[in-house]
């Protein structure tokens, strides 16, 4: 079989492929855009809770995670979130700010998947869907890139490939095994943006505290959501990217206030102290845990139960189970080692017109559109400076 050459060959459509083809496509090359799944950007469908979070506006380097503090900068500066928003407004989709400079589409996530598709139509990028099982090899200044079904030959071959998170829509270990069949290291993998595993709180299942949560020198004050099976919510799902298994979170269950003053009022029941801070179904548990009867007057509560249930109410000590896995994670931490890519063109310094951008390599953004816009911003600069 003949093989198809192209200036540039991206494996998968998802954020950062789509968006690196277009960019590669209109500055004029040739260039193939593989994927295994039927369609493009099944991850976009499902984002924002199928709205799509596509960036936050207050993007900074700040918020990612990722073993080198200072990888990412570059990119972030060279294509901002008012870049992807002027894109955005070119195609007249309408959105709107949910939070903390969070964009959502307001009509569906559908609009940034046919946007981008669009995008690749202008830069006339040959779309080739179920190309199963790829395997590449080098041939002197070539990539030979080998489907199932196609042989395909280019000097340029962008991995975008994503995470592990979700392997029911596509995700797969494929970018991470190029990086190492090339030299590539690799920084240990692990779900982020995951809910937690483990805790008795089962029957608080569904109630949701504002709460300071804080893991190795991080500290987030958002929502934690109690679940039958241990801790959500965007508390939980934000310092989860500070976890590793075997580390203790702290949770200030009554961040920036103080129950203690509230524990002298002798003639009060517990109870009704409690109550007055959280609901009822969590109040009765922090007296269960100090072992109170909450009926009882504050006055016939001893000193040292007093303090018990100060250091529960804030300082609360979390060991999780582990995580609910890439099943339920939004993100993988880790991937592709950033300590062999050039940080401003995404290339790899070990062999010339390899590239990697978006979530296969470790850069992790936070909860709230900041991955989207590591996907978008990695993508351009790539498409931007290849040869
Ligand atoms: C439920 C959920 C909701 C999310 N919501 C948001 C949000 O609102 N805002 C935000 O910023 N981030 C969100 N994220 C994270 C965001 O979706 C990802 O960080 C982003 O999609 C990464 O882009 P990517 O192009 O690197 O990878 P992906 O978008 O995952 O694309 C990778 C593509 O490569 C394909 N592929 C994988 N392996 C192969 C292979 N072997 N051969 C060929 N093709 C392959 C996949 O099928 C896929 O199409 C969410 C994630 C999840 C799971």
């Amino acid at each position: 079989m003949e093989s198809e050459e192209f200036e540039c060959i991206i494996i998968g459509a998802g954020a950062a492929g789509l968006m690196c083809a277009a960019e590669v496509g209109k500055r004029g090359k040739s260039v193939a855009l593989l994927e295994h799944n039927e369609t493009a950007g099944k991850k976009i469908l499902i984002s924002g809770g199928g709205r799509c979070n596509f960036t936050n506006l207050y993007t900074s380097p700040k918020d990612y995670v990722g073993s080198e503090r200072h990888f990412h900068k570059y990119a972030l500066a060279e294509y901002t979130p008012k870049d992807f928003v002027s894109l955005v407004e070119s195609y007249k989709i309408s959105y709107f700010e949910k939070e903390s400079g969070q964009l959502f589409c307001a009509g569906s996530a559908k609009e940034i998947l046919n946007m981008l598709l669009s995008e690749c139509r202008s830069g006339e990028v040959a779309l080739r869907y179920k190309e199963k099982e790829i395997e590449v090899v080098r041939d002197g200044d070539f990539f030979l890139v080998n489907s199932q079904k196609n042989r395909y030959r280019s000097r340029n071959l962008v991995v975008a490939t994503g995470g592990l998170a979700l392997t029911s829509i596509g995700a797969s270990p494929f970018g991470h095994q190029i990086g190492q069949k090339f030299g590539h290291s690799l920084v240990t993998t692990q779900p982020g943006l995951v809910p937690f595993l483990g805790t008795d709180y089962s029957k608080l299942s569904g109630v949701s505290i504002e709460a300071e949560i804080s893991c190795g020198g991080k500290k987030i004050r958002h929502y934690i959501l109690f679940t039958h099976k241990g801790l959500s919510g965007p508390a939980i799902l934000k310092i989860s990217l500070y976890w590793a298994q075997g580390k203790l979170l702290t949770i200030d269950w009554l961040p920036g206030k103080k129950i203690a003053p509230h524990l002298k009022y002798s003639d009060r029941t517990l109870k009704s102290i409690l109550t007055n801070f959280f609901p009822s179904r969590f109040a009765e548990l922090i007296a269960g845990k100090v072992g109170v009867d909450w009926s009882l007057k504050l006055g016939e509560i001893s000193n040292k139960n007093k303090e018990k249930l100060i250091e529960f109410i804030h300082r609360d000590k979390f060991n999780p189970l582990g995580t609910e896995g890439y099943r339920k994670a939004e993100v993988t931490l880790g991937g592709v080692s950033t300590s062999e890519i050039d940080p401003q063109t995404m290339q790899s310094q070990l062999q010339e017109g390899l590239f990697f951008i978006g979530e296969v390599v470790d850069v992790t953004g936070q909860l709230g559109g900041y991955n989207f816009q590591w996907a978008w911003a990695s993508a351009y600069l790539c498409a931007r400076s290849l040869k």
